[in-house]
């Protein structure tokens, strides 16, 4: 089976078109989002809507989504992404709504964990470090666990009892997996990347092949920049889009 996988959108309808363009000639049975379909970003609506209409589409719910249901407390945002939470709330439809109710904490079917952070906490934990992997180890079952919220491309694995390795993930890199070793990749961010490359990130897992590949995107950044200054969010938000930090 031929999985999209995708990460942290953040309201930017224009990379979600451009991501999801690219996923779609690959012919994927199914898509997979590690969360944060909204907050900091122009068009939640939108963003939200065309998820929810891939086909066998599986999500994870992230802190920003979770804290514009009133499932987090904002205070454990900083200020721009408090703002962009509170403009997210203002104009999030009841249907957008409703569909992000539906996103469960954690998800694993077959050979395939989704969380937002890290399987051990779901909403808050950056998942960057061998340490970390081997810390969360007993929180996921299955062989491969898909994360996001650092927004920054990377493939963990562990094979038997050595130290996890890391490795940070460039546009054409294909994982092959070991049938024995575990892994945590995270696809990046769709919509506001933070790896000092403001291409939107994305992936393809391909179960038969066992293989796992990142690509990364160029989209039309000003136009999404442009829509933020139109809807008043911060400058330090539409900056930080532009470096990719
Ligand atoms: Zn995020």
């Amino acid at each position: 089976m031929i999985y999209g996988v995708f990460s942290d959108v953040h309201a930017n309808y224009d990379a979600l078109r451009t991501v999801l363009k690219h996923l779609h000639s690959f012919r994927p049975e199914g898509y997979l989002c590690c969360g944060d379909l909204v907050g900091y970003g122009p068009q939640p609506n939108e963003c939200v809507e065309l998820c929810f209409a891939l086909p066998n589409f599986r999500c994870v719910i992230g802190n920003h989504d979770m804290s514009v249901l009133d499932r987090l407390p904002v205070a454990w945002f900083n200020s721009c992404a408090a703002e962009a939470i509170a403009f997210t709330i203002k104009t999030l439809s009841p249907k957008a709504r409703s569909l992000l109710e539906t996103m469960p904490l954690s998800l694993d079917f077959g050979d395939i964990t989704l969380v937002h952070g890290s399987p051990r906490n779901p909403a808050e934990e950056y998942l960057l470090t061998g340490e970390q992997f081997l810390e969360n180890a007993d929180f996921w079952k299955t062989q491969v666990c898909f994360v996001g919220h650092s927004h920054v491309p990377l493939a963990m694995s562990r094979a038997g009892e050595k130290f996890p390795e890391v490795t940070a993930l460039r546009h054409g890199e294909k994982i092959l997996l070991e049938p024995r070793a575990r892994y945590i990749f995270n696809p990046g961010s769709v919509g506001q990347p933070r790896d000092r490359n403001n291409r939107a990130s994305c992936g393809i897992f391909d179960t038969e092949a066992r293989t796992f590949e990142i690509f990364r995107l160029e989209y039309k950044v000003q136009k999404t920049q442009e829509l933020m200054r139109r809807r008043g969010l911060s400058e330090l938000l539409i900056e930080r889009l532009g470096n990719g930090w």
